[in-house]
C-alpha cells in the first residue's frame, strides 16, 4: 500500500478512534499497513466508554506521541464546527448515546489538529486514498450490517448541508408485492429498514441463514432496494464507483454481481457508468476500512485536504 499523503515517512504516528455501534476500536499507525497499535474496547454507556478511549490516547500520548488525532463515529452526529452541538451525537436510539460530546471528550486534550467525521465517510476517504476508491474524487461507501451507512465523497471531499449524508435512510420504490414492514423506526420504505441486517433477519421468519441459498426469493427485495439506492446516487452526485461492504455483503457474495446488474437495469440505459467494471465493488480494505477511516481522517487533519 501506498504511504501516507504526507512523504517522508511520519516523525509521529497518526493516532484515530472509530466509534462503532458494538465496538470503538483505537488505531496508532504511521502508515495504512504499518499499524503500532491497535485496541478494542466495548461500545457501552459513553461516561464508560470515552474514558476508555481517552485513557488510550493518553497512553500514546505519553509514550512519543502523535501528530493528528481522527475520530469517525456512528451517526447521525453534529459535523458543523459552527454549531454549539459540533462534535456531539444526535437523536439514536443506543441507550446514553444522544448528545455524548465526542470531540470535546476525546479531543479537547492534545495539542495536534484533529478530524471528526462520520465512519462510513471516514472508511469512504481511507478507500479513496489506499483502496478501491484510489485516483477517484467522487467516491461512495456503502456497508450493509446492522443499518446501510453511506460516506458519500463529492470533489474531494464529504457531503456537507444539513448534515452528513444519510443515504441509507432514502426511500425506495417496493418490488411489486412486497409488503414486509420496515424495520426502521422512522420510515416505511427507507432502505436500510427493508435491506440491512436486521430486516433480513425479519423476512427470513425464523429460518436460518444456513438454509436460504442464493435462489431464494428473500434476496429479491434486498437486491431491488439496494440497486434503487445505487440509482438514486448515480442520479445525484454520480460518484464514480461505489465500494459496498458490510456483514450483509460479505457474508451473501452473490449479491454484489446481482445487485449490478439490477442497477444497469433500473438506470435503464439513460445514464452511462465509468468504463471500468464492475460499477460497484468490494472494499479492498475489507475490516480495516473503518479502523483506517479514522487514520484517513487523522492525515488529512494533517494535511489540510485529502489530494
Ligand atoms: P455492523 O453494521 O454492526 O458494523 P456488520 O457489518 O458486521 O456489523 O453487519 C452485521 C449484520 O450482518 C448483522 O445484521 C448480521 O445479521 C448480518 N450478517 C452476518 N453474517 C451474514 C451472512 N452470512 N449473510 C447475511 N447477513 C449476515
Ligand atoms: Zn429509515
Amino acid at each position: 500500500m501506498n504511504n501516507l499523503p504526507d512523504q517522508p515517512p511520519l516523525a509521529r504516528p497518526l493516532a484515530g478512534v472509530e466509534l462503532g455501534g458494538t465496538k470503538c476500536i483505537c488505531t496508532l499507525a504511521t502508515a495504512p499497513d504499518t499499524i503500532l497499535d491497535q485496541r478494542t474496547i466495548p461500545t457501552t454507556r459513553p461516561e464508560e466508554t470515552l474514558p476508555a478511549i481517552l485513557a488510550i490516547l493518553r497512553e500514546w500520548d505519553n509514550q512519543g506521541g502523535f501528530s493528528a488525532l481522527g475520530l469517525a463515529s456512528f451517526g447521525p452526529v453534529d459535523i458543523n464546527p459552527v454549531s454549539p452541538g459540533y462534535g456531539h451525537v444526535l437523536a439514536t436510539p443506543k441507550p446514553g448515546w444522544p448528545d455524548a460530546d465526542i470531540v470535546g471528550t476525546l479531543a479537547g486534550g492534545f495539542d495536534v489538529p484533529a478530524r471528526f467525521d462520520t465512519d462510513v465517510n471516514g472508511a469512504a476517504l481511507a478507500e479513496m486514498l489506499w483502496g478501491s476508491g484510489r485516483g477517484l474524487r467522487d467516491f461512495a461507501y456503502v456497508t450493509v450490517g446492522t443499518g446501510v451507512g453511506v460516506g458519500l465523497i463529492v470533489h474531494g471531499a464529504p457531503t456537507r448541508g444539513i448534515g452528513h449524508s444519510e443515504v441509507g435512510h432514502i426511500r425506495v420504490p417496493r418490488l411489486a408485492g412486497d409488503s414486509f414492514v420496515s424495520t426502521c423506526p422512522y420510515h416505511p420504505d427507507c432502505v436500510e429498514g427493508l435491506a440491512a441486517g436486521p430486516a433480513l433477519a425479519a423476512r427470513l421468519t425464523g429460518r436460518s441463514l444456513a438454509d436460504v441459498g442464493p435462489d431464494d426469493p428473500v434476496w429479491l427485495p434486498v437486491i431491488d432496494a439496494l440497486a434503487g439506492m445505487a440509482h438514486a446516487l448515480v442520479c445525484s452526485t454520480g460518484p464514480l464507483r461505489i465500494a459496498m461492504g458490510g456483514g450483509v455483503l460479505v457474508g451473501q457474495p452473490h449479491l454484489l454481481p446481482r445487485i449490478n446488474a439490477a442497477l444497469l437495469e433500473s438506470l435503464n440505459g439513460y445514464m452511462v457508468l465509468p468504463d471500468s467494471v464492475p460499477y460497484i465493488v468490494k472494499p479492498e480494505l475489507g475490516g480495516q476500512a473503518g479502523p483506517l477511516g479514522a487514520i484517513a481522517l487523522a492525515a488529512i487533519a494533517l494535511k489540510g485536504a485529502l489530494i
